[in-house]
Protein backbone atom coordinates (compact mmCIF):
# COMPACT_ATOMS: atom_id res chain seq x y z
CA UNK A 1 0.00 0.00 0.00
CA UNK A 2 1.13 3.26 -0.75
CA UNK A 3 0.61 6.17 0.90
CA UNK A 4 1.71 9.85 -0.13
CA UNK A 5 1.28 13.10 1.41
CA UNK A 6 3.16 15.15 -1.13
CA UNK A 7 1.14 16.44 -4.54
CA UNK A 8 4.80 16.29 -6.41
CA UNK A 9 5.14 12.55 -4.80
CA UNK A 10 1.93 11.10 -5.80
CA UNK A 11 1.89 13.41 -9.68
CA UNK A 12 5.02 11.35 -10.09
CA UNK A 13 4.02 8.22 -8.89
CA UNK A 14 0.55 8.28 -11.45
CA UNK A 15 2.36 9.80 -14.24
CA UNK A 16 3.28 6.37 -15.74
CA UNK A 17 -0.31 4.92 -15.65
CA UNK A 18 -1.16 7.74 -16.90
CA UNK A 19 0.86 8.02 -20.12
CA UNK A 20 0.06 4.16 -20.07
CA UNK A 21 -3.67 5.34 -20.85
CA UNK A 22 -4.62 3.12 -17.57
CA UNK A 23 -7.71 3.76 -16.09
CA UNK A 24 -7.24 5.88 -12.63
CA UNK A 25 -10.48 5.11 -10.33
CA UNK A 26 -10.67 8.03 -7.65
CA UNK A 27 -12.65 8.22 -4.56
CA UNK A 28 -12.40 11.75 -2.56
CA UNK A 29 -13.31 11.03 1.48
CA UNK A 30 -12.63 13.29 4.47
CA UNK A 31 -11.13 10.12 6.03
CA UNK A 32 -13.05 7.88 9.31
CA UNK A 33 -13.81 5.40 6.67
CA UNK A 34 -16.40 3.30 7.17
CA UNK A 35 -18.20 0.63 5.12
CA UNK A 36 -19.96 3.29 2.73
CA UNK A 37 -16.70 4.95 1.60
CA UNK A 38 -15.55 0.96 1.02
CA UNK A 39 -18.43 0.60 -1.64
CA UNK A 40 -17.22 3.26 -3.18
CA UNK A 41 -14.08 2.14 -3.09
CA UNK A 42 -15.18 -1.55 -4.39
CA UNK A 43 -17.00 -0.08 -7.59
CA UNK A 44 -13.37 1.84 -8.57
CA UNK A 45 -11.29 -1.69 -8.02
CA UNK A 46 -13.74 -3.67 -10.14
CA UNK A 47 -14.27 -0.77 -12.76
CA UNK A 48 -10.57 0.72 -12.78
CA UNK A 49 -6.90 -0.40 -13.19
CA UNK A 50 -5.96 1.21 -10.51
CA UNK A 51 -8.08 3.01 -7.26
CA UNK A 52 -6.89 6.67 -5.78
CA UNK A 53 -8.61 7.27 -2.40
CA UNK A 54 -7.89 10.87 -0.91
CA UNK A 55 -8.52 11.26 2.76
CA UNK A 56 -8.28 15.28 3.27
CA UNK A 57 -10.48 17.42 5.95
CA UNK A 58 -11.57 20.44 3.63
CA UNK A 59 -11.22 23.04 5.69
CA UNK A 60 -13.64 25.60 2.91
CA UNK A 61 -16.17 23.57 2.76
CA UNK A 62 -17.03 23.99 6.64
CA UNK A 63 -18.98 26.78 7.61
CA UNK A 64 -19.08 25.65 11.05
CA UNK A 65 -15.82 26.33 12.43
CA UNK A 66 -16.95 23.74 15.54
CA UNK A 67 -17.87 21.05 13.04
CA UNK A 68 -14.72 21.27 11.14
CA UNK A 69 -12.35 20.98 14.84
CA UNK A 70 -15.03 17.74 15.45
CA UNK A 71 -14.69 15.99 12.28
CA UNK A 72 -12.99 12.85 13.53
CA UNK A 73 -9.37 12.12 11.65
CA UNK A 74 -7.96 8.66 12.05
CA UNK A 75 -5.81 8.10 9.32
CA UNK A 76 -4.47 4.83 10.86
CA UNK A 77 -7.22 3.36 10.83
CA UNK A 78 -8.55 4.57 8.39
CA UNK A 79 -5.12 3.04 6.26
CA UNK A 80 -5.84 0.14 7.94
CA UNK A 81 -9.48 -0.29 6.90
CA UNK A 82 -8.64 0.42 3.15
CA UNK A 83 -5.34 -2.45 3.13
CA UNK A 84 -7.76 -4.83 4.32
CA UNK A 85 -10.02 -4.19 1.15
CA UNK A 86 -7.16 -4.16 -1.15
CA UNK A 87 -3.25 -3.31 -0.66
CA UNK A 88 -3.44 -2.06 -3.91
CA UNK A 89 -5.36 0.55 -3.48
CA UNK A 90 -3.01 4.28 -3.37
CA UNK A 91 -3.85 6.75 -0.26
CA UNK A 92 -3.16 10.36 -0.92
CA UNK A 93 -3.63 11.79 2.87
CA UNK A 94 -1.93 15.70 2.08
CA UNK A 95 -2.15 18.30 4.77
CA UNK A 96 -3.82 21.51 4.29
CA UNK A 97 -0.66 23.45 3.94
CA UNK A 98 0.15 21.23 1.07
CA UNK A 99 -3.03 21.48 -0.36
CA UNK A 100 -3.59 25.44 0.07
CA UNK A 101 -0.35 26.44 0.82
CA UNK A 102 -0.87 29.68 3.56
CA UNK A 103 -4.43 30.71 1.22
CA UNK A 104 -7.21 28.26 2.18
CA UNK A 105 -9.80 30.50 0.27
CA UNK A 106 -12.28 28.75 -1.50
CA UNK A 107 -12.81 30.01 -5.35
CA UNK A 108 -16.47 30.88 -6.21
CA UNK A 109 -18.62 28.82 -8.29
CA UNK A 110 -21.69 28.80 -10.52
CA UNK A 111 -23.72 25.30 -10.82
CA UNK A 112 -26.49 26.59 -12.23
CA UNK A 113 -28.74 27.16 -9.25
CA UNK A 114 -28.20 23.22 -7.80
CA UNK A 115 -26.20 24.81 -5.11
CA UNK A 116 -28.71 27.47 -4.18
CA UNK A 117 -31.29 24.46 -2.85
CA UNK A 118 -30.64 22.65 1.11
CA UNK A 119 -27.50 22.27 1.78
CA UNK A 120 -26.14 24.93 -0.41
CA UNK A 121 -29.12 27.10 1.31
CA UNK A 122 -28.23 26.08 5.00
CA UNK A 123 -24.68 25.74 5.05
CA UNK A 124 -23.31 29.13 2.83
CA UNK A 125 -20.18 28.62 0.61
CA UNK A 126 -20.20 24.48 0.94
CA UNK A 127 -20.35 23.75 -2.21
CA UNK A 128 -17.60 26.46 -3.30
CA UNK A 129 -15.23 24.32 -1.09
CA UNK A 130 -16.35 21.31 -2.47
CA UNK A 131 -15.91 22.47 -5.96
CA UNK A 132 -12.35 24.06 -4.90
CA UNK A 133 -10.83 21.15 -3.45
CA UNK A 134 -12.28 18.97 -6.62
CA UNK A 135 -10.97 20.84 -8.74
CA UNK A 136 -7.06 20.51 -7.40
CA UNK A 137 -7.37 16.66 -6.69
CA UNK A 138 -8.95 16.14 -10.19
CA UNK A 139 -6.25 18.05 -12.11
CA UNK A 140 -3.35 16.31 -9.87
CA UNK A 141 -4.88 12.58 -10.15
CA UNK A 142 -6.36 13.38 -13.82
CA UNK A 143 -8.78 9.96 -12.72
CA UNK A 144 -11.01 8.45 -15.77
CA UNK A 145 -13.58 8.10 -13.31
CA UNK A 146 -14.85 9.09 -9.52
CA UNK A 147 -17.04 7.64 -7.39
CA UNK A 148 -19.81 9.72 -4.84
CA UNK A 149 -22.00 8.30 -2.28
CA UNK A 150 -25.76 9.08 -3.44
CA UNK A 151 -25.69 9.85 1.22
CA UNK A 152 -25.09 13.37 -0.53
CA UNK A 153 -27.00 13.29 -3.41
CA UNK A 154 -27.06 17.49 -3.81
CA UNK A 155 -23.08 17.14 -4.04
CA UNK A 156 -23.03 14.47 -6.91
CA UNK A 157 -25.62 16.35 -8.54
CA UNK A 158 -23.21 19.53 -8.38
CA UNK A 159 -20.19 17.56 -8.95
CA UNK A 160 -21.72 15.95 -12.19
CA UNK A 161 -22.26 19.41 -13.33
CA UNK A 162 -18.94 20.92 -11.99
CA UNK A 163 -17.36 18.53 -14.78
CA UNK A 164 -19.50 19.24 -17.29
CA UNK A 165 -19.07 23.08 -16.83
CA UNK A 166 -15.62 22.92 -16.23
CA UNK A 167 -14.78 19.81 -18.97
CA UNK A 168 -13.40 18.11 -16.77
CA UNK A 169 -12.48 14.66 -18.33
CA UNK A 170 -13.52 12.09 -15.60
CA UNK A 171 -16.87 10.28 -15.77
CA UNK A 172 -18.71 10.97 -12.28
CA UNK A 173 -20.17 7.73 -10.85
CA UNK A 174 -23.35 7.78 -8.12
CA UNK A 175 -22.76 5.07 -5.30
CA UNK A 176 -26.15 3.77 -3.69
CA UNK A 177 -26.70 4.88 0.05
CA UNK A 178 -24.96 2.17 2.38
CA UNK A 179 -26.77 1.62 5.72
CA UNK A 180 -26.21 -0.27 9.10
CA UNK A 181 -28.81 -3.53 9.54
CA UNK A 182 -30.88 -0.68 11.34
CA UNK A 183 -31.18 1.42 8.30
CA UNK A 184 -28.98 3.99 9.95
CA UNK A 185 -26.91 5.38 6.57
CA UNK A 186 -23.63 5.17 7.41
CA UNK A 187 -21.74 7.94 8.38
CA UNK A 188 -18.22 9.35 9.63
CA UNK A 189 -20.38 11.95 11.71
CA UNK A 190 -22.28 8.80 13.33
CA UNK A 191 -18.89 8.23 15.71
CA UNK A 192 -19.62 11.40 17.22
CA UNK A 193 -23.55 10.02 18.71
CA UNK A 194 -23.34 7.65 21.96
CA UNK A 195 -25.15 4.52 21.42
CA UNK A 196 -28.24 5.86 22.54
CA UNK A 197 -28.07 8.70 19.94
CA UNK A 198 -27.07 5.71 17.56
CA UNK A 199 -30.65 3.71 18.37
CA UNK A 200 -32.61 7.11 17.95
CA UNK A 201 -31.12 8.35 14.63
CA UNK A 202 -32.84 5.32 12.85
CA UNK A 203 -36.34 7.15 13.49
CA UNK A 204 -34.41 9.60 10.69
CA UNK A 205 -34.60 6.44 7.88
CA UNK A 206 -37.79 5.20 9.75
CA UNK A 207 -39.70 8.44 8.75
CA UNK A 208 -37.89 8.47 5.04
CA UNK A 209 -39.34 5.15 4.12
CA UNK A 210 -42.80 5.92 5.66
CA UNK A 211 -42.99 9.36 4.04
CA UNK A 212 -41.71 7.12 0.66
CA UNK A 213 -45.00 4.65 0.86
CA UNK A 214 -47.36 7.87 1.71
CA UNK A 215 -45.91 9.56 -1.41
CA UNK A 216 -48.72 8.72 -3.88
CA UNK A 217 -51.68 9.02 -0.94
CA UNK A 218 -50.65 12.59 -0.03
CA UNK A 219 -50.06 15.91 -1.36
CA UNK A 220 -46.33 17.29 -1.82
CA UNK A 221 -47.47 19.77 1.54
CA UNK A 222 -49.49 17.26 3.27
CA UNK A 223 -46.38 15.09 3.12
CA UNK A 224 -44.31 18.12 4.17
CA UNK A 225 -46.40 18.48 7.49
CA UNK A 226 -46.71 14.40 8.23
CA UNK A 227 -43.02 14.49 8.25
CA UNK A 228 -42.81 17.81 10.71
CA UNK A 229 -45.42 16.05 13.06
CA UNK A 230 -43.46 12.68 13.33
CA UNK A 231 -40.36 15.06 14.69
CA UNK A 232 -42.30 17.09 17.07
CA UNK A 233 -42.66 13.30 18.77
CA UNK A 234 -39.15 13.46 19.12
CA UNK A 235 -37.72 15.90 21.65
CA UNK A 236 -33.89 14.69 21.38
CA UNK A 237 -33.97 15.02 17.48
CA UNK A 238 -34.03 18.55 15.93
CA UNK A 239 -35.88 18.18 11.86
CA UNK A 240 -33.41 20.68 10.29
CA UNK A 241 -35.12 20.70 7.03
CA UNK A 242 -37.43 18.10 5.08
CA UNK A 243 -38.07 18.80 1.74
CA UNK A 244 -38.93 16.60 -1.63
CA UNK A 245 -36.90 17.80 -4.62
CA UNK A 246 -37.28 17.16 -8.49
CA UNK A 247 -33.97 14.55 -8.60
CA UNK A 248 -32.82 16.53 -11.74
CA UNK A 249 -32.88 20.35 -11.03
CA UNK A 250 -33.26 19.90 -7.07
CA UNK A 251 -35.50 22.32 -7.09
CA UNK A 252 -38.48 22.31 -4.54
CA UNK A 253 -41.56 20.46 -5.63
CA UNK A 254 -44.58 21.90 -4.66
CA UNK A 255 -46.86 19.84 -6.68
CA UNK A 256 -46.36 16.70 -8.35
CA UNK A 257 -45.91 16.35 -12.18
CA UNK A 258 -45.84 12.94 -14.50
CA UNK A 259 -42.31 11.78 -15.53
CA UNK A 260 -40.50 13.94 -12.83
CA UNK A 261 -38.11 11.91 -10.55
CA UNK A 262 -38.97 13.75 -6.84
CA UNK A 263 -36.57 12.54 -3.47
CA UNK A 264 -37.01 13.37 0.16
CA UNK A 265 -34.12 15.14 1.39
CA UNK A 266 -33.45 15.05 5.26
CA UNK A 267 -30.98 17.06 7.87
CA UNK A 268 -31.56 16.39 11.44
CA UNK A 269 -29.78 16.97 14.60
CA UNK A 270 -29.34 14.59 17.30
CA UNK A 271 -26.86 14.80 20.12
CA UNK A 272 -25.50 18.49 18.04
CA UNK A 273 -24.63 16.29 15.29
CA UNK A 274 -25.90 17.07 11.97
CA UNK A 275 -26.75 14.01 10.20
CA UNK A 276 -28.10 13.95 6.73
CA UNK A 277 -30.39 11.34 4.70
CA UNK A 278 -32.75 11.28 1.43
CA UNK A 279 -34.74 8.88 -0.22
CA UNK A 280 -35.67 8.08 -3.64
CA UNK A 281 -39.73 8.99 -3.99
CA UNK A 282 -40.26 6.39 -6.57
P1 LIG B 1 -17.14 12.04 3.18
O1 LIG B 1 -15.90 11.41 3.69
O2 LIG B 1 -18.25 12.08 4.16
O3 LIG B 1 -16.88 13.35 2.50
O4 LIG B 1 -17.65 11.07 2.04
C1 LIG B 1 -16.84 10.71 0.95
C2 LIG B 1 -17.71 10.07 -0.10
O5 LIG B 1 -18.34 8.91 0.46
C3 LIG B 1 -18.84 10.98 -0.58
O6 LIG B 1 -19.02 10.79 -1.97
C4 LIG B 1 -20.03 10.47 0.20
O7 LIG B 1 -21.26 10.70 -0.44
C5 LIG B 1 -19.72 8.98 0.25
N1 LIG B 1 -20.44 8.35 1.35
C6 LIG B 1 -20.42 8.70 2.66
N2 LIG B 1 -21.25 7.91 3.37
C7 LIG B 1 -21.81 7.05 2.49
C8 LIG B 1 -22.77 6.00 2.61
N3 LIG B 1 -23.32 5.67 3.78
N4 LIG B 1 -23.11 5.33 1.49
C9 LIG B 1 -22.55 5.65 0.29
N5 LIG B 1 -21.66 6.63 0.11
C10 LIG B 1 -21.29 7.33 1.19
Amino acid sequence: MFIFQEKSALKEYLSPFISANKSIGFVPTMGAIHEGHLSLMKNSIAENDLTVVSIFVNPNQFNNQEDLKKYPRTLEKDTNLIASLSEDIIIFAPSVEEIYGNNSTAQSFDYDGLESHMEGANRPGHFDGVGTILTILFELIRPTKSYFGEKDFQQLQIVKKLVKKHNIPVKIIGCPIFRHENGLAMSSRNERLSEKGKQEATFIYEVLQQAKSNFTKLSISELINWVSTKFEEKPHIHLEYFEIADEDTLATATTKEENKKYRGFIVAHIENVRLIDNIALY
